[in-house]
């Protein structure tokens, strides 16, 4: 399964502005098939432990009270070299940086509201997934 799939989030910004359906629309439109999916509204401590590799950065603590401030939408996806795939999808941090067509140039704010996560590594991904879905959820759609 390593490889398949990769772990993205619809972050509270894009998700609070009824974007959530252009993105899915988008990504799928690129191959990507959903494998699980779930609205929620993460906790302080989810946020934190999601991001916890950035918890000496300047920006922590202002990501933290962002990935709260609203809900958001995990999903795992599904395609070939799908890692890869989704961070060339979405596009660079700031969308000042990304290229025209990604999801964050199209819907994201600005750099720390920037519409979308993805997984940056196949051993991230399957951390990842397992922080929002069970093995079971996951392996029901395959
Ligand atoms: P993500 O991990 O969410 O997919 P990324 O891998 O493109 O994003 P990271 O460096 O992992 O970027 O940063 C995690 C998130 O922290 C960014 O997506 C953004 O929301 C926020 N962030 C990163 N750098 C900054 C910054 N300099 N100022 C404000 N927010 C930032
Ligand atoms: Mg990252």
């Amino acid at each position: 399964m390593a490889g398949n799939y990769t772990l993205t989030i619809i972050k509270p910004d894009a998700f609070g502005s009824g974007k959530a359906g252009k993105i899915i629309a988008h990504l799928e439109q690129q191959g990507f098939r959903i494998l699980a999916s779930r609205v929620m509204h993460l906790t302080q401590a989810q946020a934190g432990e999601f991001y916890a590799v950035h918890r000496e950065r300047p920006f922590y603590g202002s990501l933290v009270s962002f990935m709260t401030s609203g809900s958001c939408m995990p999903i795992v996806l599904e395609k070939a070299d799908a890692v890869a795939s989704l961070r060339t999808a979405i596009g660079a941090t700031d969308p000042a940086q990304a290229d025209a067509g990604t999801v964050r140039k199209l819907y994201a704010e600005s750099k720390e509201r920037n519409a979308i996560h993805a997984s940056d590594s196949d051993e991230n991904a399957a951390r990842e997934a397992r922080f929002f879905f069970a093995e079971s959820e996951i392996l029901a759609a395959r």
